[in-house]
């Protein structure tokens, strides 16, 4: 997980098409009480601004944010038809904020998978690291193992509570689950200068590769 900065709402969230609101708030409201007649809803829409899908107008800004990665794990550039907008508070628990521009990542499938029993971490939801956030940063909260591929939480100069926040997250979006541990392996070596430990192979841009916190 790596730092960005999410950057202002973009205008098809703020843009007040119908009445007096900002269409986040209209779309979340009616989403809601689609929600209250028949639960679980499973016709979730992203609705429509001037023409085109919402959800197709926010994952090209978030990938811009990001770089082309997957926000939680890092991935590099999701193909088109493998990532997604993920609700960080997922939609159907918290209806009010499922268009809200701080709610929104881009995602890969893995990344979106949650855990057997995740719903008994709801309480914790609220506690799960956002990249986005002014206070993130990897180094504050993880160090990547380069002996297991594991991402690690921090334990030598952090709190109980950063060290709790980290675990979560890592449990929270299975970041060392699904054979990941040795894809990140393969691809440190594939990246790395084996004869100089210190840098990247030369021409490689940090921005084109996957777990760019692999690299730092
Ligand atoms: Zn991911």
């Amino acid at each position: 997980m790596i730092k960005f900065n999410k950057g202002s709402t973009p205008k098809c969230l703020i843009a007040k098409t119908n009445g007096s609101n900002p269409n986040y708030k209209v779309w979340a409201k009616k989403w809601e009480s689609q929600l209250k007649k028949s639960y679980p809803n499973k016709n979730w829409n992203w609705y429509a601004y001037k023409g085109k899908p919402v959800n197709t107008l926010l994952i090209d800004k978030l990938r811009n944010k990001t770089n082309d990665h997957c926000s939680f794990c890092d991935k590099y550039a999701p193909e088109a038809d493998c990532d997604s907008i993920e609700h960080l508070l997922p939609k159907i628990l918290f209806p009010l904020k499922s268009f809200s521009w701080t709610n929104l990542f881009l995602s890969c499938v893995g990344c979106q998978k949650r855990p057997k029993g995740w719903k008994n971490h709801e309480s914790e939801i609220r506690s799960i690291l956002k990249p986005d956030a002014k206070s993130y940063s990897f180094e504050r909260y993880f160090y990547y193992d380069t002996k297991t591929g594991k991402i690690e939480v921090k334990k030598i100069g952090t709190s109980k509570r950063d060290q709790q926040r980290a675990e979560l997250t890592i449990k929270y979006f299975q970041l060392n689950e699904f054979k990941r541990p040795a894809s990140r392996m393969s691809f440190f070596k594939m990246f790395y200068d084996s004869t100089n430990f210190e840098r990247i192979k030369n021409g490689l841009q940090i921005d084109e590769l996957p777990y760019r916190f692999m690299f730092k």
